[in-house]
């Protein structure tokens, strides 16, 4: 239940960005942590901060005309929503996938604003796309696409204005082909533009693994918290793209086991533990469904069409696939198979009531914007690797991350002890992330 003021706020977004169910959600969860911050400190609600905050800063929306293989002319839409610059230029990813629309690019721009803040790096909180389907494009269409959405993009970026990245649907290739325009209409290599460039033109190293060795690292300091480590634990994750891919590869070195995990057509499962060279080899390379991997591992592994992934019994589980993808009877399905830990890969997966649920059956519940921070933060180590044209090892990036997600998991609990809600990780990282944007909001004037 929100207080009286944070329902005002809430009812005017409802009101003024009505079917917008995504974005409503985002909001309202941010809002629910906020009632001893506002009863703490009445300078955020005197100076209508929260307010000013769920309205983005700025919103583009665009046409994005292109030609596929057989000659038939494409319209799609693309976006960009500029949410919050008080801590830095905006940065957050592109997602090209057929469900997007406004109220899904608001959503995750307005929950990367406190994300980004949540790492300490002086980045501010955006996010874009359009609903064009990569699914079965062939490369020439990708570039055609890539290339039509940056010749309106590009006026709006910048390394001091805005820097986008990757997201669902938007990997190596996709940059590539975005980054290319970019540099031709511009006529300036300005790496600082975009981040999970290729490590050989300008990228960072961990930038594509770090999104999901992120969200492991957080999960380990969850358990040292407990006194427990990774070792015999059995884990699923939710998807097989980036985030879940390398997620799946970090728990591994870490000593877990993942016994399953899925795309939108179905999940497979590997008790032996999940064949991290194969899957590659099914999803990054031959870009195949997740049956694939199970028709290539013979007997070791079985796919289930069209079920979800909650089904299978584990200790730990990584939702790393989309928005909603975990509701309240995947949750109780989890916890009476005894799950102890959920942490999130992805943006908001686990829907209202499965938060509930694991709140009140005392599961530990790691929210996105703490724990696959890992992401973004390592695009911020890219932009400073680009700012002084220098590279740094694996290695060191590596280890930058695996101290952040630290500070980050840290971060969370302090705050959360100060505010009175000890172990509470979604109190934690929501009031942190927004005392750092409001306190800056404050000391620059009516922004
Ligand atoms: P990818 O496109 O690489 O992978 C997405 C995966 O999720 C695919 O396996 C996809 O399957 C699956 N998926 C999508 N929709 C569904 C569904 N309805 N049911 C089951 N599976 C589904 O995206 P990312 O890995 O980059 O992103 C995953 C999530 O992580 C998103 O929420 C994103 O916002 C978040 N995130 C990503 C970051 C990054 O650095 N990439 C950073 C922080 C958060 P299929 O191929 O069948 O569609």
């Amino acid at each position: 239940m929100l207080d009286e003021k944070l329902h005002d706020i809430y009812d005017e977004v409802l009101r003024r960005d009505a079917g917008e169910t995504e974005f409503h959600q985002a909001v309202y969860e941010i809002l629910s942590s906020l009632g001893p911050v506002v009863a703490k400190h009445p300078q955020y609600a005197d100076a209508a901060v929260i307010r000013r905050m769920c309205e983005p800063e700025r919103q583009i929306i665009f046409r994005v005309p292109w030609a596929d293989d057989a000659g038939v002319v494409q319209i799609n839409r693309g976006f960009r929503v500029e949410f919050n610059s008080a801590l830095g230029p905006y940065k957050g990813g592109l997602r090209f996938h057929p469900s997007v629309y406004l109220g899904i690019i608001k959503f995750l721009g307005f929950e990367q604003t406190f994300k980004n803040a949540l790492t300490g790096m002086p980045i501010g909180g955006g996010k874009g796309g359009s609903d064009f389907d990569p699914k079965g494009r062939s490369d020439a269409e990708i570039m055609r696409f890539c290339q039509s959405f940056m010749t309106e993009l590009y006026r709006h970026i910048g390394e001091y204005t805005d820097v986008p990245a990757g997201d669902i649907g938007v990997g190596g290739r996709e940059l590539g082909y975005l980054f290319g325009q970019y540099k031709r209409i511009t006529n300036r290599y300005e790496s600082g533009t975009f981040t999970g460039k290729g490590v050989t033109w300008g990228g960072s190293q961990v930038r594509t693994e770090a999104t999901g060795y992120g969200t492991a690292f957080f999960i380990d300091e969850v358990l040292k918290a407990a006194n427990q480590s990774f070792d015999g634990k059995q884990v699923v994750v939710s998807g097989s793209g980036n985030v879940a891919i390398y997620g799946i590869e970090k728990i591994h070195q870490l000593g877990g086991n993942v016994i399953a995990c899925g795309d939108s057509s179905g999940y497979i499962v590997d008790h032996k533990g999940i064949d991290l060279e194969l899957l590659k080899d099914v999803k990054e390379v031959r870009r195949e469904r997740i049956s694939a991997y199970a028709e290539s591992r013979g007997g070791e592994s079985h796919f289930v069409g069209g079920g979800s992934v909650w089904e299978v019994p584990c200790d730990i589980a990584v939702p790393s696939a989309t928005q909603n993808e975990l509701n309240g009877s995947d949750a109780a399905r989890l916890i009476k198979g005894g799950c102890r830990i959920v942490a999130e890969g992805a943006n908001m997966p686990c829907t209202p009531d499965a938060v509930k649920l694991f709140a009140e059956a005392g599961v530990v519940f790691a929210p996105g914007k703490a724990a696959n921070a890992g992401g973004v933060a390592t695009s911020a180590l890219e932009m400073q690797q680009n700012a002084s044209r220098d590279s740094w090892t694996f290695e060191d990036t590596e280890q930058r991350l695996a101290e952040i997600m630290r500070r980050i998991h840290d971060r969370c609990l302090a705050t959360a002890d100060e505010y009175g809600k000890p172990g509470d990780y979604v109190a934690g990282a929501n009031i942190a992330g927004f005392t750092q944007v409001a306190d800056a909001m404050l000391a620059l004037g009516l922004i």
